[in-house]
């Protein structure tokens, strides 16, 4: 039996998501983004949800896998909400 290696982009795609999208659990302020040095979240973000396009951070919270990293080393206060998402919203980890 063997066992197939799969990609980052392949094990995020196991994955399913129930966007809320009236109700975003994440919000940044695309001001203080813009002026923050380090701009660690483009980094450590395991699903790649903040980019850099012109100078500018974008954001989608809809494949957030709720791990927080974020929120924890955003060092400019750019993050001005993040929560979980309601109810049966969020991603619903699947395995293989
Ligand atoms: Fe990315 Fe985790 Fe932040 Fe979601 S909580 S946006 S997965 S770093």
């Amino acid at each position: 039996m063997s066992i197939k290696k799969l990609s980052t982009d392949e094990l995020l795609g196991i994955n399913k998501f129930f966007v809320d999208e009236d109700n975003p659990h994440i919000v940044i302020d695309k001001d203080k983004c813009s002026d923050c040095k380090e701009k660690a979240c483009l980094y450590v973000c395991p699903a790649g949800l903040y980019t850099i396009k012109n100078d500018n951070i974008t954001f989608d919270y809809a494949g957030c896998l709720e791990c927080g990293t974020c929120r924890t080393v955003c060092t400019a206060e750019g993050i001005t909400k993040w929560a979980y998402p309601k109810g049966t919203f969020g991603v619903e980890f699947r395995y293989g």
